[in-house]
């Protein structure tokens, strides 16, 4: 694998003084940076954020009923998102009893190299986006995919 080339940077607005610096060193396409963006400022459209606009939205998981579907849930917490980071990387992350921002910003501040020569920032990067992009698949093909199938 050669050197990964960087693309421009998207800085963050003026005035916003929080480091978001992991976010923006990482290499990855658009979509991927705006998806991190969007977790960082608990902007995605998990039920429990559209709950939070539109109360009628159910904003419970679909698969656990008694869990509210955020980010921390879908990401982490959620036994499908849990066995998926330790299928990829042999990790845990069930008892991981940071807040979901530390774990979050911690994992993509952590630039070693993991398993396959990828920085981990990256892996990690791309696992949550597969994730969401499972996520969606469920909640929008259903009845294409068959709900117990691993992507
Ligand atoms: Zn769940």
């Amino acid at each position: 694998m050669g050197p990964i080339q960087k693309e421009p940077k998207m800085e963050p607005e003026k005035g916003d003084c929080t480091d978001h610096s992991g976010i923006w060193d990482s290499p990855g396409h658009e979509k991927i940076k705006i998806f991190l963006w969007q977790i960082l400022w608990n902007s995605i459209a998990t039920k429990e954020n559209l709950h939070k606009r539109v109360p009628h939205i159910n904003q419970y998981c679909s698969f656990c009923p008694l869990t509210h579907e955020s980010a921390d849930h879908l990401l982490r917490f959620y036994p499908r998102a849990s066995e998926t980071w330790k299928l990829q990387t042999n990790q845990n992350f069930s008892h991981n009893r940071q807040s979901f921002q530390e774990w979050f910003r911690g994992n993509l501040k952590n630039v070693n190299v993991a398993s396959h020569g990828i920085p981990w920032n990256v892996f990690f990067a791309f696992t949550l986006w597969h994730l969401w992009k499972r996520r969606n698949n469920w909640v929008f093909n259903k009845e294409k995919s068959g709900k117990e199938r691993v992507v």
